[in-house]
């Protein structure tokens, strides 16, 4: 899948000092590949390794990031803009708005209209009207009119009117009366794209002029998604695509093409089966789940605006000398401390996240620590080889914790010194991880 041949293509880049146009060429041609094979259209994704080539060979890489995770960081941004940049909302501003829904059947369009009529009872504090335009089965009005009474939102359904159309209207007229400041219009739809659907569909849009039409799509249909939504825009001239059911397995292939191909923003993603599992779309949040590789991008942003470049490069200096003490302990607990709270930082490690599941970490886990360095002389925390058994004794009691305590740290410390050296050495981090249990 995407995520990893895109984590396989990264490891080659992983521990080399600088990005060129050499160790670049292999991972580009590997992402390509990976989009190739995601359903991406070949157009786009040559488009994007050309434009990731671009902004990588411009950049500096800092002391503290490796070129590899920078990488990962332009090519998540630059998958974030193809996605669309930032996050589009939809017109609310007429009174009513009116939204009209498209897609195909079993796309999840009825559920949608539930699922955005409250959102937008609930966090907008709008006073929305659902409205049953799928005429040709009646199970489609009753699967309305069930999910309206759950949330507490009035449908209208005209019995036995078989005309979408005059349904529409006359649902409009009786929202300007009742106040309704959202119309919320569900419509039939096909197992595939045929004409009499586009003509309904058609003719729905003409005679209620809506401010927001949205193509609903199932992203579990890959390549046949961007071909719907392209079909359904030269048709309707949609505002924007609703992708659904990415609680499933999916690829991340449509979401990348269909903005591309059709050029209108995903404006929601459907998560599951229940009233609330709707999101806004995030471009930025759809490329982490693409690269499926753990909140890494934020670690490296993070990493990239705390970590002083001059003092990340003494440190390695210090560390290749292996005179790195305790103060330079500190200053390290001092660094992690200022990128946040622990279990998030933890929590942005790939893969860390789930081993760590369960595990307590405590908000305050440095005070103990800290209060053991404090406690020590300026010659101990220097030079950590002097603190033999009562020099430990007199810092637990001076740092009010207890002998354990200090020689746990005292074992940490080493640990970390080793740590430090296979990383400044350019070791991976998974003979890290092996070293730390
Ligand atoms: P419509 O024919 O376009 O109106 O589609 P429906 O709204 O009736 O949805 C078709 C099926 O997909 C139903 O079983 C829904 O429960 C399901 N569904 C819709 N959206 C989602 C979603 O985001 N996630 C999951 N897992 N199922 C969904
Ligand atoms: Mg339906």
């Amino acid at each position: 899948n995407l995520s990893e041949r895109l984590d396989k293509s990264f490891k080659l880049l992983k521990g080399q000092g600088k990005i060129t146009e050499i160790n670049v060429a292999e991972t580009l041609k590997d992402i390509r590949r990976a989009l190739l094979d995601a359903d991406v259209n070949f157009k786009i994704a040559k488009k994007f390794t050309d434009d990731v080539k671009e902004k990588a060979l411009g950049q500096e890489v800092l002391t503290a990031v490796k070129p590899g995770q920078l990488m990962v960081k332009i090519v998540k941004d630059e998958l974030a803009m193809l996605m669309g940049g930032t996050f589009a909302d939809i017109q609310l501003e007429s009174k009513p708005a009116v939204i009209l829904m498209s897609g195909l059947q079993g796309s999840g369009k009825t559920t949608f209209t539930g699922k955005l009529g409250n959102m937008l009872k609930t966090k907008k504090g709008k006073n929305p009207l659902l409205v049953a335009g799928d005429v040709y089965r009646p199970a489609a009005i009753d699967q309305l009119k069930v999910l309206g009474e759950q949330i507490g939102i009035p449908v209208y359904t005209e019995e036995g009117n078989m005309d979408p159309v005059k349904i529409a209207k006359a649902a409009i007229k009786l929202a300007k009366e009742k106040g309704h400041d959202v119309v919320i219009v569900d419509t039939a739809g096909r197992l595939a794209v045929d004409e009499q659907m586009m003509n309904e569909i058609s003719a729905i849009k003409k005679a209620i002029d809506p401010d927001e039409i949205l193509f609903v799509v199932d992203s579990m249909t890959g390549q046949d998604a961007v071909n719907t939504a392209k079909e359904f825009n030269d048709r309707l001239d949609f505002d924007g695509v609703v992708l659904t059911k990415l609680d499933g397995d999916t690829r991340g292939g449509a979401a990348l093409s269909i903005r591309s191909v059709v050029e209108k923003p995903i404006k929601f993603v459907g998560t599951g089966e229940k009233v609330d599992a709707l999101d806004v779309f995030h471009p930025d949040r759809m490329a982490d789940r693409i690269l499926g590789m753990g909140d890494i991008v934020s670690l490296v942003e993070k990493a990239q605006e705390q970590f002083d470049e001059e003092e990340a490069r003494k440190l390695q200096d210090k560390l290749a000398k292996n005179t790195f003490n305790f103060n330079d302990f500190l200053k390290q607990i001092n660094q992690i401390k200022k990128m946040g709270n622990l279990k998030d930082v933890v929590g942005m490690i790939p893969g860390m996240g789930k081993a760590m599941k369960g595990m307590e970490i405590e908000d305050d886990a440095f005070k103990h620590i800290e209060a053991i360095i404090f406690s020590m002389t300026a010659e101990e925390r220097e030079n950590p080889s002097v603190i033999n058994g009562g020099r430990r004794k007199r810092i637990a009691n001076g740092s009010g914790t207890n002998i354990q305590e200090v020689n746990r740290l005292l074992k940490q410390f080493t640990e970390t010194r080793k740590m430090m050296k296979m990383v400044s050495q350019g070791k991976n981090v998974q003979r890290m991880m092996a070293g730390m249990q």
